[in-house]
C-alpha cells in the first residue's frame, strides 16, 4: 500500500504529518511522493487564511479527475479545514476521509474502514470550544502514545508537542475553534519523549505550542512552567539546543522563561513573540490584551535579561477599521521593536470567528497589498541591518542539509552543491561543506549577507 502525505500550513501541520507518515509506515504503508501512484493521499490542512483552504480545495478538484480512472484511491483530508467543514467536506466527490486535528491518532482506523467497508468516514469534534474536561484530557491521555511517536525529518531535529489548541480566542483567528481550548500534556511525557530522542542521537528539539509560554501543568503542589520544562529538558545528555515556539505576550512565567534563556546554554536565545498591530485601537478590537507600550517594554525586558537574544513577529495588516494612523502606528512599533524578522500577513475574514460576525472587512484588497509591501520593506530594512553585523564572524550552526537551490561559486564559476542550517537565533546559513555533516553542529565564518540569509565559508 502506497500513501502519498501532502501538508499545508504550520509547524503544528507539519509535526502532524510526520507523526501520520511515523504510524503509518510502522502499519506497513511505503510513503511515496506522487499522487498518481498512491493507494491513499491525505492532506493536511490549514484554515488560518482563505488562501490556504482555497488551494486545498484546488488539489481535490485535480483529485477528482484521477479517481475518475482509479476510483478505489483512498482520499482523506485531516487537520483544521476538516474540522472547520465537516460534512461539507465529506460531500466532495474526492474525499473519503474527513478527519480534525484532535481525531488525527484515529487515521489509521479511519483508513482501514473507509477501505474495508467502502463508505465515507467523519471524524471530528463536536463540542470543540468547551473548556478542556477531564474526559477532553483523558482523550488526550489515550493519544500519548501517538504524540510520542518518533519523527525526525531534518537531521538531529525534533519537534514535541507540549500542548494543543488556545484559550486566547483573538478575534480573527480560527484556531480555537479547530483546534479546541488549551490542553497540555504531562511533563513527564515530554521529558520522557525528549530523553527517547536524545538517545537516537537528535541533538536539538524545538517545543511546541500555540502558545507555548503559557504552557502549565499542576501536580500536586507543584505547577510546571515552559521555564521547568526547558530546565528538566537541558539536564537531559545529548540535548544541545532547545528552542520553543509560538509565544503569547504575557507577563505570565515571562521572566523565568527569559532568565532559563540567559543561564543555560542550551536554551536558544530565540523569541517569536508576535504583536499582530503596533496601533492599541486595533489590538483591542482584535482581542490582543495588551498596548504597543507594554509589548516594547515586554521586549526590552527580555534584552535586558538576555543580551543578544533575536526577536521574531508576526503582523496582519488591513483589519477592519485599520485606518493610515493606525498603519502609521504599526510601521513606528516595526521600526521600535527591531524584529530580526517579521511574517506579515493580509487580514483574511475567517467564517465563524467574532471579526467576521461583527466587523466588516472594511479595507480593500490594493490597500492591503500596500500595506504588506511597505510594511515588509520597513522590516526588511531592519533584517539587512542586523544580518550585516554577522560579517566576519564565526558563528556554530546546525546542519539541515542540501540547500535547495545550488549556488554559482563566483571563484570557478561552477554549481556546487550548498547546504543549509541555522544558527542558535534561527538566522538561515547557507556554505559550502561535505554532505556528510547534515545534522552535524560546525562553525562557519559569514562572508556575505542578505536580509534573512548569511552566507559563509567552513572555519578551520
Ligand atoms: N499561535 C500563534 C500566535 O498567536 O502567534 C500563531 C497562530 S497563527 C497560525 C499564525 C499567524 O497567522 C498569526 O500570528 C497571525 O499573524 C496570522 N493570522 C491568524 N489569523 C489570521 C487571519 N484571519 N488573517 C490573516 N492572518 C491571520
Ligand atoms: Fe490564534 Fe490568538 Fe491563539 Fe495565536 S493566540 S492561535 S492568534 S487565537
Amino acid at each position: 500500500m502506497k500513501v502519498c502525505l501532502q501538508t499545508y500550513g504550520c509547524q503544528m501541520n507539519k509535526l502532524d504529518t510526520a507523526l501520520v507518515d511515523s504510524a503509518l509506515k510502522q502499519a506497513g504503508f511505503n510513503l511515496t511522493d506522487s499522487v498518481k501512484d498512491a493507494d491513499v493521499v491525505l492532506i493536511n490542512t490549514c484554515s488560518v487564511r482563505e488562501h490556504a483552504e482555497q488551494r486545498v480545495l484546488s488539489q481535490l478538484g485535480h483529485l477528482k479527475h484521477i479517481k475518475e480512472s482509479r476510483p478505489e484511491m483512498i482520499v482523506g483530508v485531516i487537520g483544521c479545514m476538516a474540522q472547520r467543514l465537516g460534512e461539507e467536506l465529506l460531500e466532495h466527490e474526492a474525499v473519503n476521509i474527513v478527519c480534525g486535528p484532535i481525531q488525527i491518532p484515529k487515521i489509521l482506523s479511519l483508513i482501514t474502514e473507509a477501505m474495508n467497508e467502502k463508505k465515507k468516514e467523519l471524524a471530528v469534534s463536536e463540542k470543540i470550544l468547551k473548556k478542556s474536561s477531564d474526559k477532553e484530557n483523558q482523550a488526550l491521555e489515550e493519544f500519548e502514545s501517538f504524540y510520542g511517536l518518533e519523527e525526525e525529518n531534518i537531521p538531529s531535529q525534533a519537534f514535541v508537542r507540549v500542548m494543543r489548541g488556545c484559550n486566547n480566542f483573538c478575534t480573527y483567528c480560527i484556531v480555537p475553534y479547530v483546534r479546541g481550548t488549551e490542553v497540555c500534556r504531562p511533563p513527564e511525557a515530554i521529558i520522557e519523549q525528549i530523553q527517547k530522542l536524545a538517545n537516537r542521537g537528535v541533538k536539538q528539539v524545538t517545543l511546541l505550542g500555540q502558545t507555548v509560554n503559557s504552557y502549565k501543568y499542576k501536580q500536586g503542589e507543584k505547577t510546571w512552567s515552559l521555564a521547568d520544562l526547558l530546565s528538566a529538558a537541558g539536564e537531559i545528555e545529548g540535548i544541545q539546543w532547545l528552542k520553543f515556539v509560538t509565544s503569547y505576550p504575557s507577563e505570565e512565567f515571562f521572566e523565568d522563561i527569559m532568565q532559563v534563556m540567559a543561564d543555560s546554554e542550551k536554551v536558544c536565545k530565540y523569541l517569536h513573540i508576535p504583536a499582530q498591530s503596533g496601533s492599541d485601537k486595533i489590538l483591542k478590537a482584535m482581542n490582543r490584551n495588551y498596548t504597543a507600550q507594554w509589548y516594547l517594554e515586554l521586549l526590552d525586558k527580555a534584552r535586558a535579561i538576555v543580551p543578544g537574544i533575536a526577536i521574531a513577529g508576526d503582523f496582519i495588516v488591513g483589519f477592519p477599521g485599520e485606518t493610515e494612523e493606525d498603519f502609521q502606528a504599526t510601521i513606528d512599533l516595526v521600526q521600535k521593536a527591531r524584529y530580526r524578522n517579521a511574517f506579515i500577513f493580509k487580514y483574511s475574514p475567517r467564517p465563524g470567528t467574532t471579526a467576521d460576525k461583527r466587523l466588516e472587512d472594511t479595507v480593500p484588497a490594493e490597500i492591503k497589498q500596500r500595506r504588506n509591501v511597505e510594511l515588509l520593506a520597513v522590516q526588511e530594512k531592519i533584517s539587512d541591518e542586523l544580518s550585516r553585523e554577522f560579517l566576519g564572524k564565526e558563528e556554530i550552526i546546525l546542519v539541515e542539509g542540501l540547500s535547495k537551490k545550488s549556488h554559482i561559486n563566483s571563484d570557478d564559476g561552477k554549481n556546487h552543491p550548498q547546504l543549509v542550517g541555522r544558527t542558535e537565533t534561527d538566522y538561515i546559513v547557507v556554505f559550502n561543506c561535505p554532505v556528510s555533516l547534515a545534522g552535524e553542529f560546525v562553525k562557519v565564518k559569514i562572508t556575505r549577507t542578505s536580509p534573512l540569509t548569511l552566507f559563509g565559508e567552513l572555519a578551520e
